[in-house]
């Protein structure tokens, strides 16, 4: 055995729908403005930009139905409702065609945002990794296997804090949709089993304050809520 000076954290882990399997997890990718709608509403051209890409820590996930402390070092914490990509099977260089046998699965997610660093950051020209990787900034409710559910091409997106409706969309508005985002994507890094990749949100996102419930749904795939703590 290694001998580790102190024991090495735990793999985060992800439910899998219909089972008691884990799905371990490596990597948090994100695609930014991958929905017209919402590079409109930030107020950029959504014609113009390749997809780009931000990520999270592995271990900032949450599980659908958490309650989580309120983050600290925000005064406009947004939800941003998303698909999730599991990876199942790893490679570089992915054509869109092969795309589909690299999924283990899909889900629905929250990309939770410090829209207040997030825009201090852009005023400065520096990274997001503060406004967008912060604990516990990584929504995602369990993953329905591609096995199960296939690979969906149109499904309802919704958002809705403490019943109200914020965000709805369809899938099928993405900008890149999921085989040009795996295929981009890995031509970036390589990727492995276990990698997530939230594929952007649309129009609609918008704050979340302390107490309040956010719930993501995304129609024959699944749920991702989660409760603010306290500020
Ligand atoms: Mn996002």
């Amino acid at each position: 055995m290694t001998n580790y000076a102190f024991s090495p954290a735990a793999v985060p882990a992800v439910e899998i729908r219909g089972t008691d399997a884990l799905f371990p997890v490596r990597r948090i990718f994100c695609v930014g403005r991958n929905y017209a709608d919402h590079a409109r509403e930030m107020g950029n051209d959504p014609d113009r930009e390749p997809p780009f890409f931000f990520t999270k820590p592995g271990d900032s996930i949450v599980a659908n139905g958490a309650t989580i402390p309120f983050p600290t070092a925000t005064q406009n914490l947004h939800h941003e409702a998303e698909l999730v990509i599991a990876i199942g099977l790893g490679g570089a260089d992915i054509a869109p065609a092969d795309a589909a046998g690299h999924i283990f699965g899909y889900a629905a997610g929250n990309d939770l945002t410090r829209r207040d660093l997030q825009s201090q950051a852009k005023a400065a020209r520096r990274p997001w990794d503060m406004a967008k990787g912060f604990d516990n900034s990584a929504v995602i409710g369990a993953i329905a296997p591609a096995a199960e559910i296939g690979h969906p091409e149109h499904a309802a997106l919704t958002a809705h804090v403490d019943g109200d409706l914020r965000q709805s969309s369809d899938i099928d508005q993405m900008i890149w949709p999921v085989a040009d985002i795996i295929a981009y994507l890995s031509g970036l890094v390589t990727l492995c089993p276990g990698d997530l990749i939230m594929t952007g949100t649309p129009a609609g996102v918008g704050q979340i304050l302390p107490g309040q419930t956010c719930m993501v749904e995304i129609a024959g795939i699944g749920t991702a809520a989660v409760t603010l703590g306290p500020a």
